[in-house]
């Protein structure tokens, strides 16, 4: 069977692809791997509202982070094989059931398919580009017209640690040139008369215990280069799922003064967005894999 090659985020394997599996450092393969469809209601006040976002899972990461919250799909890449007509039809079908977007998570690895996706079936509400940050701004251009609102990570400025948390040393020298593009792309938020978001840039972090520095860095980075043409979302939700047990550091949930110290930062940066409460940690917040 002809395998494609592929470079489509940075890490640039060069890897050949086949239709269910790869020889790359995510293991996709070309057609779409999808965990779980449904609407999400965890997600940012104005991304979930009252009907959800319209989430699609998708299986495999082009990071490696040993704490993923959704270790099952990001690593073990559990998940079911779709055709790019299927995956078109149960998006359709979600945005039947009234959400106020379509969120795919994770979509890197299946750039061609959801392009493709779209071809047959262009969703009336917003398309949310819910991803860790690590994209090159090359594929990310071929998203422009398609992509409504961004979501990504930015989860370190430390070459060290996402070197050692992530196994992407070159994380920020990639997020920092992709953040700038999704911006070009949306504009400013824009939000519709009862507070949903309808285009933007949302950028995220996970507030990791024992590295509130990073925390701080990152926030100052978002305040140096965006100011408030993008929202932030702080998340306190850190559990220590994957891998995290092997890594002393980070083998714990944040502390109370850890969470306070990062937000007070975010306050006297003046940044727009959202923090989330430390009660939100709890493994029952993590999805059921049940496509
Ligand atoms: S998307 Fe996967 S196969 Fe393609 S370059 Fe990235 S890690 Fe390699």
């Amino acid at each position: 069977m002809e395998g494609y090659v592929c470079s489509l985020c940075p890490r640039q394997c060069g890897a050949l692809r086949y239709e269910e599996d790869g020889e790359g450092i995510c293991g996709a393969g070309t057609l779409p791997r999808v965990a779980r469809i449904a609407p999400h209601y965890w997600e940012e006040p104005c991304i979930s509202g009252e009907r959800g976002s319209g989430t699609v899972f998708f299986s495999g990461c082009t990071l490696s982070c040993v704490f993923c919250q959704n270790y099952e799909i990001s690593a073990k890449r559990r998940g079911k094989l779709l055709t790019v007509e299927e995956l078109s039809d149960r998006i359709k079908e979600l945005e039947d059931r009234g959400v106020h977007n379509i969120n795919l998570v994770s979509p890197t690895p299946y750039v061609e398919s959801i392009i493709r996706c779209f071809e047959l079936y262009r969703p009336k509400v917003p398309i949310v580009w819910n991803t860790s940050g690590y994209e090159r701004v090359e594929t990310l251009r071929r998203l422009e017209g398609l992509v409504d609102i961004y979501l990504p990570d930015l989860k370190y400025t430390d070459p060290a640690l996402s070197g050692r948390l992530s196994g992407a040393a070159d994380y920020f020298d990639y997020a920092l040139p992709a953040i700038k593009e999704m911006v070009r792309q949306t504009g400013s938020p824009v939000f519709d008369d009862s507070g949903i978001m309808l285009r933007g840039t949302i950028v995220r972090h996970l507030i990791l215990p024992g590295h509130t520095k990073n925390s701080v860095s990152v926030l100052d980075c978002i305040k140096r280069e965006f100011g408030t043409s993008v929202l932030v979302s702080l998340m306190g939700q850190y559990l220590p799922l994957g891998r995290a047990g092997e890594f002393a550091d980070i083998n714990r949930r944040i502390t109370k003064r850890e969470y306070e110290k990062v937000c007070s930062h975010l306050e006297a940066l003046e940044l727009e967005g959202f923090a989330q409460e430390l009660s939100s940690a709890k493994e029952s917040y993590v999805p059921d894999w049940d496509l």
